[in-house]
């Protein structure tokens, strides 16, 4: 080691001496020491890396209470962070899904803080098992018998398959194999859940016949599987759930559909695509049904099985129940989204992913043209602003090719160059409430069907 970064190493305070610094002490009371001194520790190692690599001092050395306040900001950011979801996609899987109504965010803050009644019987009427009030709920509202709720739509799968048809076969149409993101496969599944998969017809065409050929001794399930994320077109043919489902009564095999997002209302009633609803499937006489908590239905994360009372009993006392099951947040706020399907003429109001998804795209274009001059004094000079129209995805469980007509703000750097554009987006994914946008075409695209609070985006893009 030189003289010079000798001398250097003796300039670092000791640990002991800067949390006696008065600038220091009063973070010491509010944090505690531990913290403290591992932040300390830190910034020391990285001014010794410092002296080491460019043999001097950091100039933040000048400063180590403000050096000490920063390192502490940055601990305290938390890694879930709430951002402005701008990217057009409104179920975006990377940013969680659906959004909660507001009965539903009340009912998981009085749940979370006390004691509930999670499987306990006020009446003493023996109620049985912890999903038992939002099963009835579910009963109500799409005609099922029973239901299960497990942790998301993959483990209900799983559960489905290792309690329906353990060791058997289960007999899916080839168009159907499908993966979803996150390494959900429906062969990897089908393993995992101890079942053998007995793949029939063609990836374009598959017939009832097929279904009927595949049938032995050892068939346990036919199975049917939303292709949610693409669509196969041409020259196809599939069987509907209401055949499958005869098949599988006449030859005494249950039938199931994963159905991935499904909605419990008509969405076609509000111009949007349309997508199976699992009581429509239930009444065609499938017996089993999965779906997601957290796509269409608009709630917490979670997997629902609907379906015949004899098979859903057995899904619940199947040991995988107990390692899938949901807590009391979960079930708190999928019991307050459900119930405001008991009130469908207000849950385009209420329910924010419906909400969300009709809204106009002259809602999105007059935003856009009252952020426009809000924003242009702050960007104007390296950017062209337009407000622009746009294409919206549903996002998780819906075909990409469905599209809603909206509005954006898009910046054009006067540049001309990507960097520029990436250099944005990337301030933008820093700020502390990150806004998401969209790069193409040459310019950052804000969507703006998910803005609610513009005021606020206001605010962060302005600081
Ligand atoms: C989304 C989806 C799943 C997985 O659901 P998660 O709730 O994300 O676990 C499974 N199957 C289909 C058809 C899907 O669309």
């Amino acid at each position: 080691m030189s003289t010079e970064s000798h001398l250097l190493y003796s300039q670092l305070p000791a640990i002991d001496r800067l949390l006696r610094e008065p600038a220091i002490e009063p973070l010491v009371a509010q944090h505690g020491q531990t913290l403290i001194s591992e932040l300390l520790r830190r910034l020391q190692a990285q001014a010794r890396d410092a002296i080491q690599q460019q043999q001097r001092l950091p100039a933040w050395c000048a400063d180590w209470p403000l050096a000490l306040r920063a390192e502490l900001a940055r601990q305290q950011r938390p890694a879930l962070l709430p951002v402005f979801n701008l990217s057009g996609t409104v179920l975006h899987t990377n940013l969680g899904r659906a959004l909660l109504a507001q009965p539903a965010i009340a009912s998981v803050a009085d749940a979370m803080g006390a004691a509930v009644t999670l499987e306990y019987d006020l009446d003493g009427a023996g109620r049985g098992h912890r999903d038992r009030a939002v099963a009835d709920l579910l009963c109500r509202l799409t005609g099922a018998e029973d239901a299960c709720i497990v942790n998301n739509n993959a483990a209900a799968v799983l559960l489905m398959l290792a309690a329906v048809a353990p060791g058997k076969q289960v007999v899916v149409s080839r168009g159907e194999l499908v993966e979803i993101g996150g390494a959900f496969r429906i062969p990897d599944v089908m393993r995992q859940a101890g079942c053998q998969l007995v793949e029939v017809g063609t990836t374009n065409r598959t017939h009832l016949k097929d279904y009927r050929n595949a049938i032995g001794e050892q068939t346990g399930l036919l199975m049917k599987v939303h292709t949610s994320n693409y669509s196969i077109q041409g020259f196809t043919a599939a069987v509907d759930e209401a055949a499958l489902a005869q098949l599988g009564a006449e030859q005494g095999i249950p039938t199931a559909t994963d159905l991935g997002s499904g909605s419990l209302i008509d969405m076609a009633q509000y111009g949007l695509p349309a997508e199976p609803m699992p009581q429509r499937l239930l009444a065609a006489g499938v017996d089993l049904v999965t779906f997601s908590g957290d796509k269409l239905l608009g709630g917490p994360q979670a997997g629902i099985i609907v379906g015949k009372k004899a098979l859903i009993a057995r899904l619940q006392q199947h040991p995988l129940k107990r390692a899938l099951r949901v807590g009391k947040i979960t079930l708190a706020a999928l019991e307050a989204t459900l119930r405001l399907y008991l009130q469908p003429e207000l849950l385009a109001q209420r329910l924010p992913t419906l909400r969300l998804l009709t809204r106009p795209q002259r809602a999105m274009q007059d935003m856009a043209e009252r952020l426009l001059p809000a924003l242009a004094p702050r960007y104007g000079e390296h950017f062209q602003l337009r407000a622009e129209a746009c294409w919206s995805q549903i996002g998780s469980g819906s075909l990409p090719v469905d599209r809603l007509p909206s509005y954006a703000l898009t910046f054009t750097p006067l540049d001309g160059r990507g960097a520029t554009l990436e250099a944005l987006a990337e301030r933008w994914r820093r700020l502390p409430q990150p806004v998401i946008g969209r790069i193409g075409e040459g310019r950052l695209w804000l969507d703006l069907r998910c803005l609610e609070q513009e005021g606020a985006l206001i605010e962060a893009l302005s600081a």
